[in-house]
């Protein structure tokens, strides 16, 4: 049975997925340092910038439902699995935000697609160079 590419991505959910890692390189590269995963921030940012207080998320478009994206859409079988599944993962994306945001950070969320089409660096580096 063949497996489409959402179904194949939700299978292979782990913390340096291969999108962050390559963030992770460009923003480096960039000469920008950050933290990865700090516990301190709701949420666990990926890649956190203390001394401007701004933290990135990347996200992989399936499991944060990136709206308007081919990858974003809800799977067609087992959909009394996946709607509430993938909302809570929503929900709690939009409420991690909030709550760095209520701390006086900023947040930035670079989806998977972007990255896929290399459409990030100036969007990183405008959102780490603006003030706060
Ligand atoms: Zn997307």
């Amino acid at each position: 049975m063949a497996m489409s590419r959402s179904e194949n991505m939700a299978r292979i959910k782990s913390k340096d997925t291969q999108p962050e890692l390559v963030v992770r390189r460009a923003i480096h590269a960039m000469g920008y340092r950050f933290r990865l995963h700090s516990g301190k921030l709701p949420g666990k940012p990926d890649l956190v910038f203390p001394s401007r207080r701004k933290v990135i998320f990347v996200h992989g478009c399936f499991w944060h439902q990136h709206a308007h994206c081919m990858e974003g859409r809800v799977p067609k079988s087992r959909q009394d699995y996946w709607i509430p599944k993938l909302a809570k993962t929503k929900s709690r994306d939009s409420e991690n935000i909030s709550a760095i945001e209520a701390l006086g950070w900023k947040c930035l969320v670079i989806w998977e697609c972007n990255v896929e089409e290399a459409r990030f660096a100036d969007v990183i580096r405008a959102f780490l160079d603006s003030p706060l």
